[in-house]
């Protein structure tokens, strides 16, 4: 049996128009709710050296987010990143794993790709494996 994600829907809606602003390289970001329930999506600026193959939020700017979070009674509940059009799956790659610092956090992965089956996949990801998680889609 999968573990649940529950999401509303809107942030679906700003993961696709973030991936989909800049398909052929990565975007990240971070989200945050209530109640374990991922109510929003801040997008970041991806720092890694190659955006083409990876993601990376610079710290700086995760504890300028989570400042915000606090001030607006959020929590911090998981990173997004996109795999870009030119990659065939949006599952977590070595490298995505061995850098999953936030145990804690659920790491969803979109794909820009037009009619994708899959358009959103989310994982969690501890002691360097990756488990996938079902999202179920709040109004
Ligand atoms: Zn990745």
């Amino acid at each position: 049996m999968k573990r649940v994600v529950q999401s509303r829907r809107k942030v679906f809606g700003q993961l696709l128009e973030h991936a989909r602003r800049q398909p052929h390289r990565e975007c990240c970001g971070i989200l945050a709710g209530q109640d374990g329930v991922i109510t929003q999506a801040f997008p970041a600026k991806n720092v890694a050296a190659d955006p083409i193959r990876n993601y990376e939020i610079a710290p700086k700017e995760i504890v300028h987010l989570m400042e915000q979070f606090r001030e607006r009674r959020l929590a911090f509940l998981g990173i997004y990143h996109s795999h870009p059009n030119w990659m065939d799956t949006n599952e977590p790659s070595p490298k995505d794993i061995a850098l999953a610092y936030y145990s804690g956090a659920i790491y969803f992965i979109v794909t820009p790709r037009p009619y994708a089956t899959t358009p959103f996949r989310a994982f969690s990801i501890r002691d360097g494996r990756a488990m996938e998680l079902e999202i179920q889609v709040l109004p």
